[in-house]
């Protein structure tokens, strides 16, 4: 498994992505962004928007620099520090989610929820899909830490394997 060098796919499309929870076409991901950033105070520059388009478009899972990357091949102008700022302004928000087996990030699905985030990696295709009800693992690890004495901030379920396009 080399989960590092999946890269987007031309023309992929995360809205055609069946996903468990909610699906949002990569315009409505933009419009909530946007209405997020407005709720939260925050200015709607052009490169917040560009970085929410691209993670808006792809359907895996984006690095700082492939963001970086993508933006100045559009011909546009941001620095990488810059991206890295946004991605965490975004993550702040809920808007965005950090994988970490593949160290890049993904837009959300879902229309809200709290801390807690279980996503579902190809390691074939890179395809991220999230899903809406964590359900019975959750449980059992929120018993399991209980048992523990571990207070948890958040749990964060990444599961790798094959997507149903790449398995059948
Ligand atoms: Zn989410
Ligand atoms: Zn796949």
């Amino acid at each position: 498994m080399n989960l590092a060098q999946l890269g987007p796919r031309n023309g992929d499309n995360r809205a055609m992505n069946p996903s468990a929870g909610g699906v949002f076409t990569p315009d409505a991901f933009e419009t909530r962004a946007v209405q997020a950033l407005r709720e939260g105070g925050l200015r709607i520059t052009s490169p917040r928007l560009h970085v929410i388009r691209k993670l808006s478009q792809s359907s895996t899972a984006l690095t700082a620099n492939q963001i970086h990357d993508q933006i100045l091949a559009d011909g546009d102008q941001v620095d990488l520090v810059t991206v890295y700022r946004i991605l965490s302004t975004l993550m702040e928000l809920h808007l965005v989610h950090h994988i970490g087996v593949v160290d890049a990030y993904t837009a959300c699905d879902l229309e809200s929820h709290g801390n807690n985030t279980e996503h579902l990696i190809c390691t074939k295709c890179g395809s991220v899909q999230e899903l809406d009800a964590p359900g019975q693992a959750l449980e059992a690890t929120r018993a399991q830490l209980q048992t523990l004495g571990f207070n948890p901030d958040q749990i964060k379920i990444e599961i790798t394997g094959e997507c149903q396009k790449c398995h059948n």
